[in-house]
């Protein structure tokens, strides 16, 4: 197999976040890492070098894993070709963009998740609620990076103010606030990760994704970044989620250009995210209260932010169709859940009265 010359010093899985719970699930082949996806196959990194290959037929076929970026895949001994992608830790999934009822795997194995926003017209904390459901699904840790600080003045924003409010709807996830044109800020995301692990950045197009990416990454760009001087397979075409070694040893996953944020399975997420409306909701007197002024409705009486609710109401919505269209086996155990959970919360609320 040809294998090309990567220019990271010492390769090892270990610097490309292999783990015992991957190497638990190794089998005959070689371990290899996806470090970027086109349309016609899998930029993998392994311990020899980098190699642009293909899925196997049975990969095609089967309803097996389909490799995503960050997955640690077997490929063949003798030939570029992935056989088999290995259990994820973590997945940050969405809905496929417009009718296709499927899941779309954005990115495998990821540590933390960089939700970014900028503090400019960007700004929107309902579109941060739905990115901090598909995070808390995911099983990564969010990080919110507020940026273009800079700007927050200039655009009538009081940035202590915007601060606390982010906060109030993170839960505990954390906020930071920065500036990547000013290079404000940029420490604090590196203090997020250790060597080994990885992360990934998500959010709209033009809040300064590739401007962190490149502070990030400093003068260390050229020779962080695999040179590829043979066949350039791979290169020719753009490719859109991309896994980079930072100079601090850990690893991140460029996710440019998504701009549909349909949820996925989301169930879990979104009762993480809004356990205070989910927990009020289960309080309420009627069982199908539509919180939206019935006398005695505990989520009208709370004073929550409207927006809030509604954005949490149109999720759940969400959430619904797509288990009614997508998979009607989970959608009747979520809602089986989810009645069962409102009703012991319902009967302990009332012994506690
Ligand atoms: P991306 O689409 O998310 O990758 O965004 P880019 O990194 O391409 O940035 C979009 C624009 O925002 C560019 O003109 C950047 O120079 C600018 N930008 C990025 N970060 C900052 C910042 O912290 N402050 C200000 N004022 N502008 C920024």
């Amino acid at each position: 197999m040809h294998l090309e010359k990567i220019n990271f010093p010492n390769a090892n899985l270990e610097k490309f976040g292999w783990n015992s719970f991957f190497a638990s699930q190794q089998t005959a082949g070689i371990a290899g890492r996806v470090a970027s996806v086109d349309r016609e196959g899998f930029v993998v990194w392994t311990e020899a070098g980098e190699v642009y290959c293909e899925a196997s037929g049975a990969l095609r076929n089967a309803a097996a894993l389909w490799p995503a970026v960050g997955d640690w895949v077997m490929l063949r001994e003798d030939g570029p070709v992935i056989e088999k992608v290995l259990e994820r830790s973590t997945k940050l999934s969405r809905k496929r963009p417009e009718r296709d009822m499927r899941e779309q795997v954005l990115a495998a194995n990821i540590d933390v998740l960089f939700i970014v926003s900028g503090l400019d017209r960007d700004y929107n904390p309902r579109r941060l609620e739905r990115y901090l459901v598909m995070a808390r699904e995911s099983g990564a840790r969010p990080v919110i990076l507020l940026n273009k600080a800079d700007l927050a003045e200039e655009m009538g924003l009081n940035l202590d103010e915007v601060v606390s409010a982010t906060r109030a709807i993170a839960g505990e996830a954390k906020v930071l606030p920065m500036s990547a044109r000013i290079e404000q800020g940029i420490d604090a995301i590196e203090a997020e990760l250790k060597p080994g692990e990885t992360a990934a950045m998500i959010g709209s197009s033009g809040v300064g994704k590739s401007t962190i990416l490149n502070r990030l990454l400093g003068s260390e760009r050229q020779q962080t970044q695999s040179v590829r001087d043979g066949d350039n397979r791979g290169r020719h075409t753009t490719t859109t989620r991309e896994l980079f070694l930072m100079p601090g040893g850990w690893l991140l996953i460029d996710m440019p250009g998504i701009r549909e944020i349909q949820l996925w399975a989301a169930a879990d997420g979104l009762d993480d995210s809004f356990e205070d409306i989910r927990e009020l909701a289960a309080s309420c007197r009627f069982r199908d209260c539509s919180h939206k002024g019935e006398p005695g409705c505990a989520v009208e009486n709370a004073g929550l932010d409207e927006a809030r609710l509604e954005n949490y109401k149109k999720m759940q919505r969400e959430l619904a169709h797509l288990e009614r269209k997508a998979n009607p086996v989970l959608a009747k155990e979520t809602r089986a859940k989810w009645n069962a959970t409102e009703k012991s919360v319902r009967k302990n609320d009332k012994r506690n009265r």
